[in-house]
């Protein structure tokens, strides 16, 4: 799973984990962007956003941050991530995990489709995102949902990736909204971990 992590939520967070125990994987790889190309760019330090991570994810056993985007000196291209993976892991089928809102821009991704070569797709929901109307749902299914789950998993990874869209327990948070709410004089209590809390609450009560 991608992302910003510009703080790391409860709404990646337990999204993942669902999406762990339910499909039955193995590991949830989070992996913090250096350089983020589809959107603006972080607030809070990159050592701050991975530092955080790190402690969130130290909560769950199956939870690993993965640091080859930070590590890359090269943009933040996901495609190239998932390459670089299904290198270090040739004998694990690797899903690609985003929430709905990541999804409906998938088509601006560098290289989009190409993604389907190294990973199966599982799309979370999120509240407030639809699954996408049906030209869109056309252009980025192409005829690769997934039926039933055990296809994410059953096939081998060369037979081409599926779409697979995994019903959460909503949660009504973003990372925006943290920012706004902690600037505004609130805190982030009860959308971040209480081991991170204080440092970001900190972090963007001035920025
Ligand atoms: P921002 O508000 O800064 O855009 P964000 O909260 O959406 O941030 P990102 O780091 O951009 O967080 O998201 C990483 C991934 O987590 C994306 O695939 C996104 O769809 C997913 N995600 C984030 N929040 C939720 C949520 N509440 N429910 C399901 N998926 C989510």
């Amino acid at each position: 799973m991608g992302g910003t992590f510009d703080p790391v939520h409860y709404g990646h967070l337990h999204p993942a984990a669902e999406v762990c125990d339910g499909v039955g994987m193995e590991q949830i790889r989070f992996v913090p962007s250096r350089v983020p190309v589809h959107r603006d760019q972080p607030v809070a330090t990159l050592a701050d956003r991975v530092r955080w991570l790190q402690m969130a994810a130290a909560e769950f056993p199956q939870f690993v941050v993965d640091m080859r985007e930070v590590e890359r000196d090269s943009p933040s291209w996901m495609v190239l991530t998932l390459e670089s993976m299904a290198h270090e892991f040739p004998d694990s089928p690797l899903c690609l995990i985003m929430g709905m809102d990541a999804f409906l821009k998938l088509d601006s991704w560098h290289r989009w489709g190409d993604l389907f070569e190294y990973a199966h797709i599982v799309v979370t929901h999120r509240p407030g995102f639809d699954r996408p109307s049906t030209d869109k749902a056309n252009q980025l299914l192409d005829g690769r949902e997934a039926e039933k789950m055990d296809e994410l998993y059953v096939l081998p990874r060369a037979a081409g990736g599926k779409i697979f869209f995994y019903p959460v327990t909503p949660l009504e948070i973003s990372a925006t909204e943290i920012r706004k709410n902690i600037r505004n004089g609130g805190s982030s209590a009860s959308m971040v971990p209480e081991s991170i809390r204080d440092e970001v609450d900190h972090c963007y009560r001035d920025n």
